[in-house]
């Protein structure tokens, strides 16, 4: 078992209170959108997702927590998590994944 950092807690906890979330940053078009869009945008939209092997950004919920969401930079192939960040922060550029891994 290993221990996830949860921002807002601020605190290390085991993984079994953890439920992946999927991707992260993944826009929602807006309704006006949404009914102009195509079957195949929505279904892009909907269904298609990275398959990273690597540093991947993810959604997390600390369901048996503090039951915030939060993304999350995890190593596909070692499990490791690399960062975690609270909701409405931007993706971590390249140089802060590198930072968080010193
Ligand atoms: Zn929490």
């Amino acid at each position: 078992m290993f221990e996830i950092h949860c921002p807002y807690c601020d605190e290390k906890r085991p993984e079994i209170e953890f439920a992946y979330a999927g991707e992260a940053h993944i826009v929602r078009p807006n309704a006006q959108d949404q009914g102009e869009m195509s079957d195949a945008d929505w279904s892009q939209y909907m269904f298609i997702r990275d398959n990273v092997r690597g540093e991947h950004c993810e959604r997390w919920w600390h369901q048996h927590g503090c039951n915030m969401f939060f993304n999350a930079v995890r190593h596909t192939v070692t499990d490791k998590f690399v960062m975690t960040y609270k909701m409405g922060k931007s993706r971590p550029t390249a140089k802060q994944i590198a930072d968080a891994k010193k």
